[in-house]
């Protein structure tokens, strides 16, 4: 295996721009570096914020003055702002256009009319312009008019879009190359695109153009392929905490999982938009009409619907309040809405980077939210399968087996999840208060007796029989299950039948849960079987060395949402009544006036925005001034609007 080149090798290049978390949000806190950005007009005047967050002053001083980076950040950290103010201050010192490679063509269209609304110059280049929009676009990009330039890497490695590159910087105003979802690169990352591998042409084309890669995956091997393939050795590298501290992580055990997730949902998050994934396309139709029958407004995408249907229901998705989105794992990736208030997992992901970017989804406005999955042995069997009947070679699947282990590992633990995840990112930190185990520690009981008696039977069942057997047959011998393939098999004979009667099938499926998780016994999957075998780690779990903890089973909690210090209210919880009524009119306001845009209504201004203006009962333009997420495009546009929607008008 090619040796990772991690941050660790790379010390001067590297600058840890906070300090690795301590139970509180970086993101939340405003950052401490001394001297005042030069940047910080830029963020007030266009997007109306008062303060940067996190590393993003540091990232954006580096990156407006020319310099190379690597920004690691988690889902909703704050990434475009990292590209989009150095293009703004480099247009405006006269640089000329920054071109944003993104892989999510579908979105491209939200993403510049969010720019529009800011009063930022910036278009679009991909296969959904007629050709005229298309060549009106490309003549303002070669007079320099264009600020931003949202394209893909196929689009921008071809030779005519290389040729007005060239052209630009003959000229001196190609100003930045902006890459967004860097992972995509690398194999090892969990959307690999193949024409990402084309953009290290940037670089050896334009060596003098700085150039910006952004990722919410921070796994060391993913990040070293980024550095190699995109050619960023010398780029300065950007770390932030991948806490997300308003999210609150559940991991429940599987029993009737449709019935689970629409209590979940009745419960915890009724008229809130949400995305429920599933592993395949057949069970993403079945749960979307399972969830419409119950009266919740769902709907499916997956790849097999028509690109024009799963268009429809993105855009409902994120233009309509309240929608939950049943998909696969086809979904998701841009997807900037703030106010997704749980991302639930019907299925396991494949992996920790895949599970954290998912969930990374809800929440990104800050505000509490939920990660919630219900887990079970045959998500266990199936992710195994699938590892051992990939046709990728066998270094590969080591990786991705080592992968779905760490997984599992988080999912049967009975300590804190969050320190779990953010241990698996090579971050440090303390019980968060904020995950089910914190909030709920599990009652834990000794499955150690259990777990030996599976353990051997699996070991006389295969030496009496001279092959192995699957999950649901091992149970039945320890259990003493006198089933008709343990008549056949004589398997009433072997010396543990009936050793463990007095555990349940729900308590020995645990335990076999968890010593497949920690690598005591090993699936194997060929032609459709799953069979057990024993391995090197189950010898020390024979002789009582290791001892398996297992968590209580438990009935499905029935207690309210607690909020914790990391977890603030929703945007308009703590409106008095008259703020109410000016919210809930702003809110019929901005829903016509997004309609009318055709953009999501948080392009126009987020809940919070409309919850600070409700509760500071304007009278003037100038009371409207300063509140966060109200720039001078905005003040310029819809402050008259606004006063008249707050003082009673229609
Ligand atoms: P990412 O791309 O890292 O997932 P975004 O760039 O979409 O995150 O930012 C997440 C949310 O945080 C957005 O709604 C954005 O407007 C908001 N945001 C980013 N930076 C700031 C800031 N400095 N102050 C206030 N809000 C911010
Ligand atoms: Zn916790």
């Amino acid at each position: 295996m090619r040796k990772p080149v991690t941050a660790l090798t790379h010390p001067h290049h590297t600058r840890k721009t906070h300090p690795i978390n301590s139970g509180q949000s970086p993101l939340l806190k405003s950052c401490h570096t001394p001297n005042v950005s030069p940047h910080l007009p830029i963020l007030r005047e266009v997007f109306g914020y008062d303060a940067f967050r996190g590393p993003q002053q540091a990232i954006i001083d580096h990156v407006a003055a020319g310099g190379d980076a690597l920004v690691l950040m988690p889902t909703g950290g704050g990434k475009s702002l990292c590209y989009q103010v150095p293009a703004i201050a480099r247009q405006r010192a006269g640089h000329g256009i920054t071109v944003v490679v993104s892989p999510l063509i579908a979105l491209m269209h939200d993403q510049v009319g969010a720019l529009h609304e800011a009063g930022v110059s910036a278009a679009f280049l991909n296969s959904t312009l007629t050709s005229e929009e298309a060549s009106d676009i490309e003549r303002r990009l070669l007079r320099g008019e264009i600020t931003l330039l949202y394209a893909a890497p196929e689009r921008v490695t071809n030779g005519r879009f290389l040729a007005q590159m060239d052209s630009l910087l003959e000229r001196g105003l190609l100003s930045l190359f902006a890459i967004d979802e860097a992972h995509c690169v690398s194999q090892w990352g969990h959307d690999f695109r193949p024409e990402y591998r084309g953009l290290s042409v940037l670089h050896e084309r334009y060596p003098s153009v700085p150039r910006v890669a952004l990722t919410a995956t921070a796994d060391a091997l993913t990040r070293a392929d980024i550095v190699e393939r995109l050619q960023l050795e010398s780029a300065e590298l950007f770390i932030s905490s991948f806490d997300r501290p308003n999210i609150r992580y559940t991991i429940v055990e599987k029993k009737d999982a449709s019935t689970q997730l629409l209590r979940f949902i009745e419960r915890e998050h009724p008229e809130e938009a949400g995305v429920v994934y599933c592993q395949s396309r057949k069970r993403v139709e079945e749960i979307a009409v399972m969830l419409c029958e119950s009266g919740i407004h769902a709907l499916p995408y997956h790849a097999g619907l028509d690109a024009a249907v799963r268009q429809r229901h993105q855009n409902e998705f994120l233009r309509e309040e309240g929608v939950v989105m049943v998909a696969t794992v086809a979904f998701g990736m841009g997807i900037d809405k703030p106010d997704v208030r749980f991302v639930a997992h019907l299925d396991m992901p494949k992996n920790i980077e895949g599970y954290y970017q998912e969930t990374g989804r809800a929440g990104r406005d800050g505000l509490a939210s939920d990660a919630w999955m219900a887990y079970g042995l045959q998500d266990v069997v199936n992710q195994r399968r699938m590892i051992d009947e990939s046709p990728a070679g066998e270094e590969f699947k080591q990786v991705m087996r080592g992968k779905l282990d760490a997984l599992l590992a988080l999912a049967e633990a009975t300590d804190c999840r969050r320190v779990r995840l953010l241990g698996y990112f090579g971050e440090p930190s303390t019980p968060c208060g904020n995950c089910d185990n914190c909030l709920h520690p599990p009652q834990v009981w000794d499955g150690t007796d259990a777990a030996r008696k599976l353990l051997s039977t699996v070991y006389r069942t295969q030496q009496s029989s001279g092959h192995s057997f699957g999950a649901g047959h091992t149970m039945d011998i320890v259990r003493g299950k006198k089933t008709d393939k343990v008549a056949q098999r004589g398997h009433e004979s072997i010396s543990t039948f009936g050793v463990g009667a007095e555990y349940s099938e729900q308590q020995l499926r645990a335990v076999m849960r968890q010593l497949i998780a920690i690598g005591a016994l090993h699936v194997h999957t060929e032609e459709g079987f799953s069979t057990l075998h024993l391995t090197e780690a189950s010898r020390a779990v024979l002789k009582g060395d290791v001892p398996v903890q297992l968590r209580e089973s438990t009935s499905q909690r029935s207690d309210k949402r607690s909020r914790t210090r990391n977890a603030p209210a929703p945007a308009a919880a703590n409106l008095g009544q008259d703020a109410m009524v000016r919210y809930i009119n702003l809110k019929a306001w901005r829903a016509e006036v997004a309609k009318e845009h055709n953009l999501p209504a948080y392009v126009i201004f987020h809940d919070a925005t409309l919850a600070a203006i409700a509760e500071s009962a304007p009278q003037s333009l100038g009371d409207l001034q300063g509140i966060s997420g109200l720039g001078v495009k905005k003040l310029e546009a819809y402050g008259a609007q606004v006063l008249r929607v707050c003082n009673g008008g229609a």
